[in-house]
Parts: structure tokens; sequence; C-alpha cells
């Protein structure tokens, strides 16, 4: 797949409100960040599949600002990739939560993660 190809295919999977991600046909390994390959075996041999958005808390850490404390955080998702996302209660290691896409527009978003 070509970089493009892969952009294109990551949009309309965000646009229709799903979280996407990437599966080496080659190796199996999964991963969220756009790549032109595999980082674990460097086949291009990739599919851009949707995430049902299931997972647990890998890490997280509190954000103190002047007005403001928000979660943010790592969240492994069933399907075996990890994506950095904002929680929207606090969490502990483990705890299972839904992560939902929101497209800003631009091919830009922010992951939100919900407890379940
Ligand atoms: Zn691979």
């Amino acid at each position: 797949m070509r970089l493009e190809e892969i952009y294109s295919a990551y949009d309309k999977i965000v646009q229709s409100g799903y979280l996407p991600y990437i599966r080496c046909k080659k190796c199996t390994h999964t991963f969220f960040y756009v790549r032109h390959c595999c980082p674990k075996c460097g086949s291009r041999d990739l599919e851009v599949l949707r995430s049902e958005g299931i997972g647990k808390v890998f890490s997280w850490t509190k954000i103190f600002r002047k007005n403001d404390t928000s979660i943010y955080g790592i969240v492994e998702l069933e399907e075996g990739f990890k994506v950095y996302c904002n929680f929207t209660s606090d969490v502990e290691i483990g705890d299972n939560v839904r992560v939902k896409i929101d497209s800003l527009g631009d091919g830009k978003y922010k992951l939100l993660a919900y407890k379940l």
C-alpha cells in the first residue's frame, strides 16, 4: 500500500466515526500511527482495518494546569495496538475503556477514552 492510500483509507474510517489501525499481512503486527511499512518486519504489505475501540488502560498520568486538570495516557486495544488518548474520568491501569475518535477536520482528530 502506498502512503497516500493508507491516509485515504484512514480518513474514510475516521469520517465514519471509527478508530482505524494498520495490520501487517506478513507478520500480523498491528499499529496505529500511519507508516508506509511495518515497524516490526519492514513489509509494505499492509491493510487498514476498523477497530472496535475496546481496550484496557496501559498507563495514565494527571496533568495539572492553572484552571484545569486532565488525564492522559495509553490504551492497549483488543486488536493489539496502543494509542495515546485523553481519559474522560479517573482510571486505573487495567480498567476496560472504549476509545472514540473525534474528527476535527483536515485529517486532524482527538482520541477520547471512556471507562466501561
Ligand atoms: Zn510485519
